[in-house]
């Protein structure tokens, strides 16, 4: 049973991930889109932060597709989640993979009081739109990193073409996702975060966008933040 009492989660929006936790590492499946853009964000992260040797957080690690693509980069992975189902099949995908990560059910917020300064990075991707209030998720993201650690989030920008492509297009037209995946009021425009992050002592290093080409349906990083975008920060 999921506890009820815990800050900052949204139950309802935890069961859409239990419910579909079993195809996480099919990579034609409702994840398809986590799995095209992993070695992506993998790329972006490592050349950054050089993750080998590196304590990582992955908060909101779902099924573990970041977390192991981080492990076998040499980094030792802490991933946490507060799904239950989802945390299973990382667990249960890690044995396969033969990868030593430390999963545990706890929130960013609830780990902040355990381990505060405990990472070199936080990685935090595609999860902000499913908490109710994200800026506490920054927050503790903040506490968790050391002095001169890195921060990367990632969410999706909210104006109509964010609309079109997350909701519309990939939910109706596409159907790349699930209806009622994501909720067009949670998404988070990039000076929303920015403001959230500088008010927990961040500062923005960097900003790019992720875009997906519905025609040859392929990712690519770059300039275009208009609907997916990844951000990097570090302390003040
Ligand atoms: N970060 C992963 C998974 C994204 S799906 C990736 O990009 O591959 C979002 C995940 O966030 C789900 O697994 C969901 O259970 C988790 N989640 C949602 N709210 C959470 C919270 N408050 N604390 C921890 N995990 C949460």
């Amino acid at each position: 049973m999921m506890p009820e009492k815990i800050p900052n989660v949204d139950h309802e929006e935890i069961a859409k991930f239990e419910k579909l936790a079993a195809r996480w590492w099919d990579p034609n499946s409702e994840f398809k889109p986590l799995h095209d853009i992993n070695p992506l964000r993998l790329d972006y992260i490592d050349r950054r932060v050089n993750l080998r040797g590196k304590r990582v957080l992955d908060v909101g690690c779902g099924g573990g597709l970041l977390s192991e693509a981080m492990a076998r980069r040499g980094a030792e992975v802490t991933g946490i989640d507060m799904g239950r189902a989802p945390l299973n099949v990382a667990q249960l995908h890690r044995l396969e993979s033969n990868l030593e990560i430390d999963y545990r059910q706890a929130t960013p917020e609830q780990l902040a009081e355990e381990q505060p300064g405990g990472f070199d990075v936080v990685t935090c991707l595609e999860m902000l739109e499913h908490v109710p209030d994200p800026a506490a998720v920054i927050a503790a993201c903040a506490r968790l990193i050391r002095q001169d650690g890195r921060i990367f989030l990632s969410t999706i920008n909210r104006n109509p073409k964010a609309y079109l492509f997350a909701v519309l297009g990939a939910e109706y037209l596409l159907k790349l996702l699930p209806r009622g995946t994501h909720e067009y009021g949670k998404f988070i425009r990039p000076s929303e975060m920015e403001a959230w992050a500088r008010h927990a002592g961040l500062q923005l290093t960097e900003l790019t966008g992720m875009s997906y080409n519905p025609l040859t349906r392929e990712y690519r990083l770059g300039m275009d933040v208009s609907v997916n975008y990844l951000a990097c920060f570090e302390q003040n």
